[in-house]
């Protein structure tokens, strides 16, 4: 029998099956809006010291990241807003879903990586129940190597494990950026997401796990195993840690660069050994507050990321909210169409003195001269809108200023642009979401929303033949498909920026390739009809 998932961290497996059971419906909470509130301090309590016993950093992070979330006062005045409506009831079950998917939704509507973060959102909820009941924290215990297969595994269920036994992961919930994947790429143990039908198999059933492609095998016989196992060994081979910076094989330099949206996923690109930062998304700083953050509170929070790069380039984004990442007090006007509406860059025709202020709290950060600081502007459309940041940001000291290129309209004028700018960077998600006018967030129309899609890609070839020497990133999605990432190497792209656990890959697979190779498998890819298509082909020219 053979279950497929996302497989999100590489490497074969061959072991029993040790399914953990957690105790998710409890029913029947009882107590009051004291017991609420003190468990709510309790759980930041033990997350925090769990993150003490873990001995992995980005495990050690994440619970950090969560118990600050336990100890959040917006979640807190959630609870003490909503009291008077359930105190009533017979149970707080209601009370504690109603407060967590107000806070959930929040994320969801935030998209990608706010979404996933979902999933440490419900490992807080149930900490929380099983604490004003009165019951122990769940503890793991494993004595012998095994492949542990759950519905869901939060970190805290992880940081009570003995990891040396833990030869796989199968979740039958969770997406490729959820912590389980994030850990498991970490700790180097083979992981497979999404894996609903897991939910079928037995205690002590012998599988076998390829966290590469994404499958389970039940009762795989003798030469199956040996053959998937010398399969994968010879993969590792070819894909082996690289270290050093990103290159080509004829030593065309690409730098490799991290997406970040905290001081966690800072650390996390560090450990993956990120040249520096390619994309400092701002938006969290802004989100769930009623005004935007002071100059002062913003200096801090940069200067201490700027602190983990030092010597090294951070490229930080100007707040791009709006469309799939609202900020209540910028965005409280109903659009007809959020994404094309007053977002990213076109906030400054509403809210001038909120970017200004961002620019000014970037360039005192900048002042303790620890890092390489480059600024780049979101939603850019038009020359006259590059202009406009450009001169913002001259006036308050910036010294290196880039747009991103996220609609047809940059790129169709990016001649333009690159008169103007020191660098650009593709967001691929919203460039795709506009070439193909197809919503990002629409999972229906997935085959459009797909930047393997020929007229993404030769949007992005008209960028590319205007760049003319300049830096040309990409910080979208795009950047971690090392054979698309091939592809946009050889339309013009000179540093890819993706989640940090993508880079070892991309590195090791762009080091087999030459730039020539790449500029001609590209050239044959922009004549592919559909994104379906333009994969295959560079699946067969690329091997
Ligand atoms: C993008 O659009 O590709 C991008 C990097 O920005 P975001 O996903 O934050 O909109
Ligand atoms: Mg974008």
């Amino acid at each position: 029998m053979k279950l497929i998932g996302t497989g999100v961290s590489p490497g074969v497996a061959y072991a029993k099956i040790k399914k953990l059971e957690i105790q998710h419906q409890l029913l029947n909470i009882t107590g009051n809006l004291e017991s609420i509130l003190d468990s709510l301090d309790n759980v930041s309590i033990y997350l925090e010291s769990q993150s003490r016993l873990v001995s992995d950093e980005v495990m050690q992070g994440i619970l950090e990241a969560q118990s600050m979330m336990a100890n959040d006062p917006d979640l807190k005045s959630e609870f003490i807003n909503n009291w008077e409506n359930y105190k009533s009831k017979n149970t707080l079950n209601e009370l504690i879903e109603v407060v967590f998917d107000q806070f959930k939704k929040k994320l969801e509507n935030i998209g990608g990586y706010f979404a996933e973060r979902v999933e440490d959102i419900n490992g807080i909820n149930n900490l929380l129940k099983l604490n004003i009941m009165g019951e122990e924290f769940p503890e793991f215990e494993l004595n012998e190597d095994c492949i542990v297969v759950a519905a869901d595994l939060t970190p805290s269920d992880t940081s009570t494990m003995n990891l040396s036994y833990v030869k796989g992961l199968v979740i039958e919930n969770g997406g490729p950026t959820s912590h389980t994947a994030i850990v498991a790429r970490n700790l180097g143990i083979p992981a497979i997401v999404g894996c609903s039908d897991a939910r079928n198999l037995k205690e002590d059933d012998l599988v076998l796990i390829n966290g590469r492609e994404g499958f389970l095998v039940k009762e795989p016989d003798f030469d199956f195993v040996e053959s998937e196992k010398a399969r994968e060994s010879e993969l590792i081979n070819r894909y082996k840690r690289i270290s050093g910076p990103g290159k080509l094989q004829d030593n065309t330099i690409i730098q490799l660069l991290a997406n970040c949206g905290n001081i966690v996923d800072a650390k996390k690109a560090i450990i993956n050994e990120a040249e520096g930062i390619g994309l400092f998304r701002t938006e969290l700083l802004y989100l769930n507050q009623i005004t935007a953050p002071s100059i002062s509170e913003q200096v801090k929070v940069y200067s201490e990321i700027f602190e983990i790069f030092q010597g090294k380039k951070v490229i930080i984004r100007t707040l791009d909210a709006g469309s799939d990442k609202p900020v209540p007090f910028l965005n409280s006007v109903k659009e007809e169409n959020p994404a094309l509406g007053v977002r990213g860059w076109r906030l400054i025709r509403e809210f001038h003195s909120v970017i200004k202020d961002q620019i000014k709290a970037i360039s005192i950060a900048q002042e303790s001269g620890k890092c390489d600081v480059w600024v780049m502007a979101p939603m850019i459309d038009t020359a006259d809108e590059a202009l406009e940041f450009s001169n913002l940001a001259k006036e308050n000291g910036i010294k290196k200023i880039g747009v991103m290129i996220e609609t047809p309209s940059a790129a169709m004028v990016s001649d333009q642009i690159f008169e103007i700018v020191d660098f650009a960077s593709f967001g691929t998600n919203d460039l795709t979401q506009y070439v193909m006018a197809a919503d990002r967030l629409d999972s229906r129309l997935s085959d459009l929303t797909n930047s393997w899609h020929p007229a993404v890609l030769r949007t992005i070839e008209i960028v590319g033949k205007n760049a003319q020497g300049k830096p040309l990133g990409v910080c979208g999605e795009a950047a971690a498909d090392p054979l698309l990432a091939a592809v946009l190497i050889g339309l013009g792209v000179n540093s890819l920026s993706m989640a940090s656990n993508s880079i070892t890959e991309v590195k090791s697979f762009i080091a087999n390739q030459d730039l020539g190779k790449c500029q001609n498998i590209a050239k044959e890819i922009l004549k592919t009809k559909n994104a379906f298509e333009a994969k295959e082909l560079a699946v067969k020219l690329f091997n």
